[in-house]
């Protein structure tokens, strides 16, 4: 007998059975986020050749996209909070609940979040906590123009290719704050693209009216072409164009190369156009990483040249020795031949220098902003605007001193009896 027909079980043994296999699902869900958790820390989607833990999900262990943004986004939070392991297996939380509170979670108030969750099993009642204890702020006020009453009252059938239409608002509030290390790409509820038969798709967009606008003048300039104004059509050539574009930005495209200089750049990362065009029409646009088991990575976004002998190396940019990677495997490559911690350092110190220029930028917009407090001072005793300029920039120097030794310290610069005589009898700043 199929062990899926259960018409001959009793209602209590069908009822027990149920329950058991609900426990013991509880319990392998837990362990799979611990097991994604490892495999997303130890990064072992990239020598599968995948960018990403996402791509590997899908790909190689089927997961719907939903369930893969879930489940990643779960596992790593268990990651960093541990007690959400336990309390999926004992079934206090589900996932769609610990993806609800991922971004508020933290070692110290995991406990205690996740035991006010266990009481509000919906996603709404966890929303609902959530509204209670992280408010934030009521939205803007905003006018909108909602969708046409036709496409309100028509039934939910695709709509007809070449058809763009405003699909009519959710009324759902935008999703919470998402902390950095747990972006996930997230599966596309909006705008659609539908297989309607083979090689032909509905695609439903909502567009702004400067997008309307644009879409409407390219119609008017394709008026001899397109006396009907083909939405498909127009989008077609737009597309063409954009990509046309950004080949050429990106990856040198051109029809048309111009012949090749012998200067060469002193730069020793500088990649010539022509190799640009090279590496990118023989690799095809597409990552070249390959796993072990011969798997080609699938990305053709965030490509990058990479040098197959390291620039430090020695390694020279000619076609033969560059080639197209995604910015996964690309620091990957490096890692292998690098180490894993002196790429890590490398990152640590790139970061560092970028925070380093925001302190000193943030430095300088404090001691502009303190020099021009002094201008209104000096104007006021008579000086011209460019005078009172230069002279209120020498106290940029002392941004801390108070407003009254500023405007001293500016008035030095003139060092004259009578501006000194002015000076002195400046009135106390309140
Ligand atoms: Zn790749």
């Amino acid at each position: 007998m199929s062990s899926y027909s259960l018409s001959h079980l009793p209602d209590p043994v069908l009822l027990h059975d149920l329950a058991a296999l609900v426990a013991r699902e509880r319990a392998t869900t837990a362990a799979l986020l611990a097991h994604l958790a490892e495999v997303d820390a130890r990064r072992l989607y990239l020598p599968a050749a995948h960018p990403s833990m996402y791509s590997y999900c899908v790909h190689e262990l089927g997961f719907s996209e939903d369930a893969a943004f879930k489940r990643i986004r779960a596992a790593r939070i268990a990651y960093r909070c541990p007690a959400v392991f336990a309390a999926v297996a004992e079934g206090r939380v589900h996932l769609s609940a610990v993806v609800l509170l991922a971004p508020h979670l933290t070692p110290e108030n995991v406990e205690e979040l996740l035991a006010a969750a266990a009481t509000r099993k919906s996603k709404a009642g966890i929303e609902r906590l959530l509204a209670e204890r992280f408010p934030r702020p009521d939205l803007p006020e905003r006018v909108e123009v909602l969708a046409p009453p036709l496409a309100r009252t028509l039934p939910s059938a695709p709509p007809a290719p070449g058809r763009i239409e405003a699909p009519a608002s959710t009324g759902q509030l935008a999703p919470g704050p998402v902390e950095q290390r747990t972006v996930v790409e997230a599966p596309a509820q909006r705008p659609k693209v539908t297989p309607l038969s083979p090689g032909r798709f509905a695609l439903q967009l909502t567009i702004g009216q400067a997008t309307h606008e644009k879409l409407r003048y390219a119609q008017a300039l394709l008026g001899h072409q397109l006396p009907a104004g083909e939405l498909a059509e127009v989008l077609d050539r737009a597309l063409d164009a954009l990509i046309g574009q950004l080949e050429r930005r990106k990856f040198a495209a051109t029809a048309k190369p111009r012949p090749r200089t012998r200067r060469s750049s002193a730069n020793p990362r500088h990649i010539p156009a022509h190799v640009k065009r090279a590496v990118w029409e023989r690799d095809g646009g597409r990552c070249t990483f390959v796993s072990e088991a011969g798997r080609r990575c699938p990305a053709r976004t965030r490509l990058e040249f990479d040098h197959a002998d390291p620039v430090s190396r020695g390694g020279e940019a000619t076609a033969e020795r560059m080639r197209l990677r995604c910015r996964a495997h690309n620091q990957y490559a490096a890692e292998c031949t690098f180490g894993a911690g002196f790429m890590s350092h490398k990152r640590e110190a790139a970061r560092e220098a970028a925070a380093a220029r925001t302190r000193a930028a943030a430095e300088e917009a404090r001691a502009r902003a303190a020099a021009a407090e002094v201008i209104p001072w000096l104007r006021g005793l008579g000086f011209r605007a460019d005078e009172a300029r230069r002279a209120a920039a020498r106290c940029q120097s002392v941004p801390d001193a108070p407003l009254e030794e500023r405007v001293r310290v500016a008035l030095s610069c003139f060092a004259k009896a009578p501006l000194a005589r002015a000076a002195s009898s400046l009135p106390a700043p309140t």
